[in-house]
């Protein structure tokens, strides 16, 4: 089956015919030598069917949530709502300027200003800035956040900030990135957060504690009262990582329970197609007193008009980036959350829950799960008994699904698991899906067993076979093979 294209390409043949050219005289006149073609360009010569067939070909050799289930966890890969396509593309949206005047755009700012309101709600924050445009650049927004509430203060000593080992690997970097020194809380036995550590950690040179709730074991971390008695106690501020506020929209506020910075991931959790770094939208929200330092500038109301408001410039980090964020994905976020309502947005968390520990039992006696009480949004399981019984790998495992058409769960993360396999179905999947996930997942455990020389193999079926993932990163080559001789 032709592949490329250009394999396509039948002298004569006319997919499209291109506008007469409307720039009066001679083209020698108008451009530079260098930029004038010396002879007709390559173009592949096809119908418009061909390209509709070669794209669609090339679409399908890909895995797509409309396609299959997508249990990548800690991605909430759930199904986005086609409205917010057609929506943002319309021409209210797509064609406004972010240097027209505030009175031509007051739709724009209105829905600006209440999706801050809106994740205001949801998070129990006092203030929100849609600016930062991923979830990482959030961390690294409130982190600048906390370097500047501290310098207000007058620290000079707050050099530090503590992670869980269960973090996300951006928590790390973006700590280092702002310039703080991380220190590693190991977690307990249970997967969450030792607190009696904790207090032997603390000292005046915490500036914060970072962490991802529910943790990325997909476990709710309940003492949240005890860690911000410790933190707050040496004027430490507490950071939660919301990139998993699916699973608790709706009905836990981290504003009410002592966290006083909070990213969200827009793309993530408010439904954007994401994936392959973006396009993303990582809005960060504040308790009352961290207000001043947000991003500039936020949007606010007078009289029924709503306006940029640069009142925090001097005391704000500064921009994180041009504008307002990333206004797309804002809007889709802002559509979404007025589709579901208050209820409706509580519905999504509770599904998202319900969904993983109804996959969870249906897996776990195929597969170790070293955490089997009740799970939020995601579980990990793991692949170590078919690693010591059948010498089949969490690798092994992941790549067999793609053959029986799911994309594999997160692997080998969090680091804390050996050869985990880390499922976050979404709610947007329904009993059957997860059913025939379930099986599929069984069939492999039972695959380890009989041929686990068929595991090493997977998958088999894909347009790609298994890859050197190493070997990639050492002499990438994308390029279009250039072999066709006319
Ligand atoms: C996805 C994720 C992030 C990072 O978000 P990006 O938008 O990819 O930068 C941070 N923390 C957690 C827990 C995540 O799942």
């Amino acid at each position: 089956m032709a592949e490329m294209i250009f394999d396509l390409s039948i002298k004569g043949r006319r997919g499209v015919t291109l506008p007469q050219r409307d720039v009066e005289g001679d083209i020698h006149q108008i451009l530079p030598a260098k930029f004038v073609r010396k002879a007709v360009a390559e173009l592949p010569e096809v119908s418009e069917l061909d390209v509709l067939r070669h794209y669609i070909r090339l679409s399908h050799k890909n895995h797509f949530i409309e396609k299959g289930l997508y249990p990548l966890g800690s991605c909430t890969m759930k199904y986005n709502p086609k409205i917010n396509e057609a929506l943002v593309r319309h021409s209210c949206f797509n064609n406004i300027h972010p240097y027209q005047a505030n009175e031509t755009l007051q739709g724009t700012l209105e829905i600006l200003y209440d999706l801050q309101r809106d994740l205001s709600e949801i998070s129990g924050m006092a203030q929100v800035s849609l600016q930062p445009v991923a979830g990482a650049q959030g961390e690294f927004a409130g982190l600048k956040i906390i370097g500047a509430y501290h310098k207000a203060k007058g620290y000079t000593n707050k050099k530090k900030i503590i992670l869980p080992d269960s973090a996300h690997g951006t928590n790390p970097a973006s700590c280092t990135h702002a310039g703080y020194e991380v220190i590693e809380l190991p977690s307990r036995a249970d997967g969450r957060i030792d607190v009696e550590k904790l207090r032997e950690i603390v000292t005046d040179e915490v500036a914060g504690f970072m962490l991802t709730n529910p943790n990325t074991l997909g476990l709710f971390e309940s003492q949240i009262k005890e860690i911000s008695e410790l933190i707050h106690g040496v004027d430490g501020l507490i950071y939660m990582d919301g990139a998993n506020l699916n699973a608790l929209m709706g009905i836990v506020q981290p504003g009410k329970i002592g966290f006083d910075i909070l990213h969200f991931n827009l793309h993530k959790t408010f439904s954007t197609p994401h994936g392959g770094g973006g396009p993303g939208c990582g809005p960060v929200g504040v308790v009352e007193k961290l207000v001043p330092y947000l991003p500039v500038p936020l949007v606010d109301q007078k009289d029924g008009a709503f306006y940029l408001d640069y009142q925090h410039e001097d005391t704000s980090i500064g921009k994180v980036h041009t504008f307002y964020g990333n206004f797309a994905i804002i809007l889709r976020a802002y559509i979404y959350i007025r589709m579901l309502g208050p209820e409706g947005v509580r519905r999504i968390a509770e599904n998202a829950i319900i969904n993983a520990n109804y996959l969870m039992k249906l897996i776990a006696p195929y597969y170790h799960i070293e955490h089997q009480e009740y799970c939020m949004h995601e579980f990990v399981a793991d692949g170590t008994r078919q690693k010591k019984e059948h010498g089949v790998s969490t690798l092994d495992i992941a790549k067999r699904l793609l053959d029986k058409g799911f994309h594999a769960p997160t692997v080998y993360f969090p680091l804390i698991i050996q050869e985990a396999l880390m499922v976050e179905p979404t709610e947007t999947e329904s009993k059957q899906s997860i059913d025939s996930f379930a099986r599929a997942m069984i069939e492999i455990a039972e695959e380890a067993e009989n041929d686990p020389e068929l595991l090493h193999n997977a998958p088999l079926t894909t347009p790609v076979r298994r890859v050197d993932d190493a070997r990639a990163v050492k002499i990438l080559d994308i390029r279009y093979p250039v072999s066709r001789d006319n």
